[in-house]
């Protein structure tokens, strides 16, 4: 599991803007994608050995104005799923009531927090620090979140509070081709589920209180191993109060960094939303290979179709890797043949490339194309190798390749994958210069 980091405290401490240092992406490849916007509420951290997720209460809390409850519960679902809290408090104010009301709930919690006194740019953060100890959270940290300063020693305080994890990303080869049903509610998870199994399911508990995790269940099909991860579970059969809706974002990102393939449900006859977007944001940016089940064809009007066909496209522009297919999972149209696309995009995901036929491709790409000269410095590619699976990750050696510009990025990948004949995957380009 990606650990996942909670964002707490009263408004105006920084939340938002920490949330967006942490998350701008260094992958300029996704950042630079049109169309692709931010969550404000959930984003992954890119950091050294293990990224890991965060989620902005501040971002819940906003967004659903009005619903005070609701919203309330929503923190708390957060503030349940996360491994660490990061308690926020502004260092110019000093400590006020609003704070050691929430210092007392994190401490009754349970959960290890991480008290972090932000904007300290510009004052004495060595007096100002002090009062904070009063929260009785232990030793804060104190950060500029507006400019970074700090954060990597917040970010360190996350290995040192959490037990070291085994790097198991994704399910072993045992369990065969990991699939990932993911989607809002209601789009029709647990029907396409149950089509896929060819049955109607047994009944399984749902786990008191975790949210959080997925149910797997392994299956094969014409002598192939499967394991379906599915988010969905048994909500409906669960006692689920009607505010407390069970649908976490947190599960549907565990669930797709387990997954070899993703196959995210869109119910046709509502559109994508811009939650769909946010999370298929987040699936790109994991680098799963992505099926998007364009769900509920059945019953469509000609124009309908047209129509959601045209708003995948200018929605989505960033996922022009992913397969899109329209199925109806209440009758079982276009799912059978989700299995030959889930073969093809696992054999993408996980396809191992020599050295000398990813440099080969390489130079032709650089025949067909030079990188520009930027300023007066001349790029150099010189070779490639593989650097990973699930995505490809190709490892571009050269010089002076720090200054390669976004588009050419983006060229020389759409190359790669034309080439390699990927389909539905993306493949993750790292530069290696020498200084
Ligand atoms: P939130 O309500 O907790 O999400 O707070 P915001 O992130 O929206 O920040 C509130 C205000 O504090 C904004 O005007 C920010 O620009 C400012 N701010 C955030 N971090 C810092 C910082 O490190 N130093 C300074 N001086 N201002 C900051
Ligand atoms: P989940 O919350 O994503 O697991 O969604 P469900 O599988 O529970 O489906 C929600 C509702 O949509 C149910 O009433 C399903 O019968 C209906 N549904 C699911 N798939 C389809 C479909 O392909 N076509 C139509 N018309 N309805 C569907």
């Amino acid at each position: 599991m990606l650990p996942v980091i909670a964002l707490v405290g009263r408004p105006n401490v920084g939340k938002s803007t920490l949330f967006n240092y942490l998350t701008r992406s260094r992958e300029a490849l996704v950042a630079d994608y049109p169309g692709l916007t931010r969550d404000r509420q959930y984003g992954r951290v890119r950091r050294g050995e293990r990224d890991c997720l965060v989620v902005d209460t501040g971002g819940i809390t906003d967004v659903d104005d009005g619903i005070e409850q609701f919203a309330r519960k929503q923190v708390e679902v957060a503030l349940q799923e996360a491994d660490v809290v990061f308690f926020l408090v502004d260092a110019r104010d000093g400590i006020n009531a609003a704070d050691q009301d929430i210092a007392d709930f994190l401490r009754k919690l349970g959960k290890p927090v991480v008290l972090v006194v932000n904007k300290i740019d510009g004052i004495d953060s060595n007096t100002v620090s002090h009062d904070f100890y009063s929260l009785a959270l232990g030793e804060p940290v104190a950060i500029a979140a507006a400019h970074g300063r700090n954060v990597s020693d917040l970010l360190a305080r996350i290995d040192e509070l959490l037990p070291a994890q085994s790097d198991d990303e994704v399910l072993d080869q045992e369990q065969g081709i990991a699939i990932a049903v993911v989607g809002r509610p209601n789009v029709g998870k647990s029907t396409l589920v149950n089509r896929l199994l060819g049955e109607e399911r047994v009944v399984v508990f749902d786990e008191a209180g975790t949210t959080r995790d997925s149910i797997y269940i392994p299956f094969e099909r014409n002598g192939q191993k499967f394991t379906l991860i599915d988010t969905a579970g048994m909500r409906r059969r669960a006692k689920v109060s009607l505010l407390v809706e069970k649908f976490s974002i947190i599960k549907s990102l565990q669930a797709i960094e387990k997954a070899h393939v993703v196959i995210y449900l869109i119910d046709a006859q509502e559109g994508v939303t811009d939650q769909d977007a946010h999370i298929l944001g987040l699936v790109l940016e994991a680098g799963r290979a992505l099926i998007i089940g364009i769900n509920k064809w059945d019953g469509l009007t000609n124009e309908h179709r047209e129509f959601v066909k045209k708003q995948l496209d200018i929605k989505l522009t960033f996922l022009e890797y992913a397969e899109k297919h329209p199925i109806s999972a209440l009758h079982g149209s276009g799912v059978g043949k989700l299995f030959d696309v889930v073969h093809s995009l696992y054999e993408s995901a996980m396809i191992d490339m020599s050295t000398p036929v990813l440099t080969r491709i390489l130079s032709d790409a650089v025949a067909a194309h030079q990188p520009p000269l930027v300023g007066t410095r001349r790029i150099k590619l010189k070779y490639a190798h593989q650097g990973g699976r699930n995505p490809p990750v190709v490892v571009i050696h050269g010089v002076q390749t720090d200054v390669l510009p976004g588009v050419y990025k983006r060229y020389l990948m759409n190359y790669f994958r034309e080439q390699l004949r990927l389909k539905g995957t993306t493949v993750r380009l790292v530069f290696k210069s020498p200084e």
